[in-house]
């Protein structure tokens, strides 16, 4: 089945449409602003989740092929750091620009590779765009600091870029996560070697071709393929000075052990269980709503998905409501009109999600709504989920323990509002919550208690936008969250601060005594 691919020439030719594939074209490098074919001997077939046909072959590039990318991105980096802050800026004005442009044909290409229903692609692309577009406005936030600490003498504290620094991406969102670091890491003056996932490249390659239409330079921004081979290149490679990672704890603590290892700076947004505390007092309408969307959204494969309810008091007796609304949520191929989701990524993952539905049931949880077994007319061969709501779930329960990562809503009965901030508190991860109460006193206890980093307060999937920082706690990122994405944070990350003290003086004046103790 490899073999059918043949060589694209152009990012041109990436498929966008379910017809398209019936000629699959391989997945390229992106280096030094060509799309290059690459030389491997090993390819991970992609295919479409609504049809598993296949879509590309994305390739394992080889060391050589990585280490030219490297040698690029480093033989791009003294002219991108000498180029003008306004030069930079103007390039970032035209990116933004081309993202508008081509903003359907990116979410096309989402929703082929990934499975997201077109409507939701969009979103992925518009919430990279907006770090784009404050990327834009970066100026103003680079400056340093100065202050005449003594007569003549000046002390400066400004920022330089790392050098060349790495991205690796998840497949959950292939605009937005990439877009996370290309802007930031190119308009502080670095050069980027972005990994994009090797489940949907295909909207970063997307991005490749219009950074060079934008006027990034040669070298500045690379794209290069593959998976833990290619990571471990990443990590070990010392002229990268930088690593940003996004996707699971199991890849991520390793990256991040192994890369702080190696004296480098890794930021990593790792997985997450998002619980969302119901009190009786809430909008019930609003909140069923809410719960219902944020929980079976993009088959729940958002890592801000709120997938674990946490129903306190007589609140578990509108889980039947719930139901309703989740059933009412129309599961069908992500180009298909009023689809509200699509498949799970493939069929490993709908297995795995399965067996952890199976496994409540044998545990004791109660099945309310299952949506095992559900396929729609036109595509009989897609990774099929349908929303499944597990309840009288406790916590000792694999489906509790576990990133399910699937459209599966679990649900947790407490009696007290002290009872489900324990009970949140005491899960291992950390990303988001939600709180649903007219309560400004609850909002207000659960924001001071709540060990979680971000907390939405009626707000389903509370992700921050790009003027704040994504900011996770606990198990949920690395590092303890030293190094949080985009942001002010997102700056430091990309930046080395330098601090410079001066003493300009009149020549005559410029006597120093010899002294050999500290001044006092
Ligand atoms: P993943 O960890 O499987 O893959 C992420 C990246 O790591 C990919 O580029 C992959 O090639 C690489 N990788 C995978 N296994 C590796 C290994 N053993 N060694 C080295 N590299 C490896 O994650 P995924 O399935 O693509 O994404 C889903 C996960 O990402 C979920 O856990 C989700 O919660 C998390 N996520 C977190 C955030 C956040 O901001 N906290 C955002 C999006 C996704």
């Amino acid at each position: 089945q490899a073999a059918t691919s043949t060589a694209a020439t152009s990012a041109q030719e990436y498929p966008t449409t379910h017809e398209q594939i019936s000629r699959p074209v391989d997945t390229q490098n992106f280096i030094d602003n060509e799309f290059i074919p690459s030389k491997a001997t090993t390819w991970i077939d992609l295919h479409d989740p609504a049809t598993n046909n296949l879509v590309t072959r994305v390739p394992q590039s080889t060391t050589e092929e990585l280490q030219v990318a490297v040698k690029s991105a480093e033989k791009a980096f003294p002219a991108w750091r000498a180029t003008s802050i306004m030069a930079k800026q103007q390039i970032m004005f035209k990116f933004t620009g081309l993202i508008r442009e081509h903003w359907d044909r990116l979410a096309a290409s989402i929703t082929l590779e990934q499975g997201k229903t077109f409507a939701d692609a969009k979103g992925d692309v518009l919430r990279g765009l907006q770090v784009a577009e404050t990327a834009c406005g970066i100026t103003t936030q680079l400056t340093g600091e100065v202050l005449e600490v003594a007569k003549d003498m000046e002390t400066r504290s400004y920022r330089e870029p790392l050098g060349v620094v790495a991205a690796i991406c998840p497949f959950n969102f292939p605009a937005m996560i990439p877009l996370w670091s290309i802007p930031l890491a190119t308009i502080t003056g670095n050069c980027l070697i972005l990994k994009p996932s090797e489940r949907d490249p295909g909207a970063a390659m997307i991005l490749a071709e219009l950074c060079k239409k934008a006027g990034f330079p040669d070298g500045v921004v690379n794209v290069v393929h593959g998976g833990a081979k290619t990571v471990d290149f990443i990590i070990d490679d010392p002229a990268i000075k930088a690593i940003s990672f996004v996707g699971s704890n199991r890849a991520g603590e390793y990256i991040f052990s192994r890369g702080s290892a190696q004296g480098k700076r890794v930021q990593a947004n790792l997985g997450a269980k998002n619980h969302a505390a119901v009190l009786p007092d809430c909008n019930k309408n609003h909140a069923l709503n809410a719960i219902a969307g944020a929980a079976f959204g993009a088959a729940g494969q958002r890592c801000m998905a709120l997938s674990t309810l946490v129903m306190v008091g007589e609140t578990k007796d509108w889980l039947p409501g719930l139901a309703e609304r989740a059933k009412a949520l129309k599961v069908d191929g992500g180009f298909e009109e009023g689809a509200d989701l699509g498949p799970v990524i493939s069929p490993q993952s709908k297995q795995r999600i399965e067996s952890l539905i199976a496994s409540a049931e044998e545990e004791g949880a109660t099945i309310l709504l299952d949506g095992r077994g559900y396929k729609p007319e036109k595509y009989p061969n897609g990774n099929w989920i349908a929303p499944t709501i597990i309840t009288n779930v406790q916590p000792h329960m694999k489906c509790y323990t576990e990133e399910i990562f699937g459209p599966v809503l679990i649900a947790l009965n407490v009696d007290t509002i002290s009872a489900a901030i324990d009970l949140i508190n005491s899960n291992p991860y950390g990303n988001g919550a939600a709180v649903f109460t007219r309560s400004g006193s609850t909002a207000s206890k659960f924001q001071k208690d709540l060990n979680v980093g971000q907390l939405g307060i009626n707000v389903p999937i509370p992700v921050p936008l790009p003027m704040f920082s994504f900011t996770g706690n606990k198990k949920s990122v690395a590092g303890g969250g030293a190094n949080n994405f985009y942001g002010k944070p997102g700056l430091n990350f990309y930046t080395q601060w330098k601090t410079v003290t001066s003493l300009w003086r009149e020549e005559d004046a410029l006597t120093v005594e010899k002294e050999a103790v500290m001044p006092t």
